[in-house]
């Protein structure tokens, strides 16, 4: 009885905050995505245009779904704690907001957010992105660490959707801060891994973690281009073509739109 109710609340707040109208040519970093060889990474345009223009979800996020991701909320947050009594911390939830200038008749797109923290290392300011994650495609992909607890045979390397996020605050403040720790936190088990992200001349990242994982396939640029081709679909309101299969872990599992985009409507 009580966990009904307390799920009902829950979901129907979720529905008020997602339905909440953003502002014109506004975007998340989280929207970021890049094309790549044709293919997509990172976020979907058609789900992000469905959620930008309020529709309907034909699959909203379970409580259970909504509660993972609130523990996640709260392992991040908890780690900012430990960063201020370790004496690194320098600022968090620290607002950001990118301009991509007019061009033509386009108008100024805003990319707006929060760095989770700023904190200094050696003198010398740098920007932590915190990811909370769980699960065993997480564990050895990310991780890198198997089921058994052995370092798994496979590089870890992190999401490319927290990589352009990453690489969009690179971007914005280069000169300033040249560094971004991106760590994630397994909340089944907290196991750690932190990414050193920095931006090449070309605007490719170079990521390592222990291991050198090289540079990115795709630029800054790249990503700046799929929000100014984000917002040209909302400006004609004009539905743009799915981005991924059935097949993706988006469509099958988590996307709020899954049916509805099935459906083709
Ligand atoms: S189901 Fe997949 S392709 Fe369709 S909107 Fe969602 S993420 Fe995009």
């Amino acid at each position: 009885m009580i966990i009904e109710k307390l799920n009902e609340a829950l979901e129907k707040k979720n529905s008020e905050e997602v339905r909440r109208p953003r502002e014109k040519h506004k975007y998340y970093p989280s929207s970021a995505s890049v094309r790549v060889d044709g293919k997509v990474e990172g976020a979907c345009a058609r789900k992000e245009y469905w959620q930008i223009t309020l529709e309907p979800s034909s699959n909203p996020p379970a409580a259970k779904n909504l509660r993972i991701m609130a523990s996640g909320k709260r392992a991040e947050e908890a780690e900012n704690e430990n960063a201020k009594a370790a004496g690194i911390l320098v600022d968090e939830q620290t607002k950001f907001q990118h301009i991509i200038p007019p061009n033509g008749l386009r108008s100024h797109i805003v990319v707006s957010g929060a760095l989770d923290g700023i904190y200094e290392l050696d003198g010398k300011k740098v920007i932590v992105e915190w990811k909370s994650v769980y699960g065993d495609w997480s564990q050895t992909h990310i991780l890198g660490v198997n089921k058994w607890g052995k370092p798994s045979t496979e590089l870890p390397y992190p999401r490319i959707e927290h990589l352009l996020q990453s690489m969009l605050y690179l971007d914005h403040y280069k000169g300033e801060m040249d560094t971004l720790y991106l760590v994630y936190i397994d909340r089944g088990n907290g196991l750690m891994r932190e990414f050193i992200i920095t931006l090449n001349a070309s605007g490719t990242a170079h990521i390592s973690s222990g291991d050198d994982l090289g540079d990115t396939r795709f630029t800054v640029a790249d990503i700046y281009a799929r929000f100014i081709e984000l917002d040209g679909y909302i400006q004609r309101k004009e539905l743009p073509a799915r981005d991924f299969n059935d097949s993706h872990f988006m469509c099958a599992s988590f996307c709020p739109f899954r049916d509805r985009c099935k459906g083709g409507s």
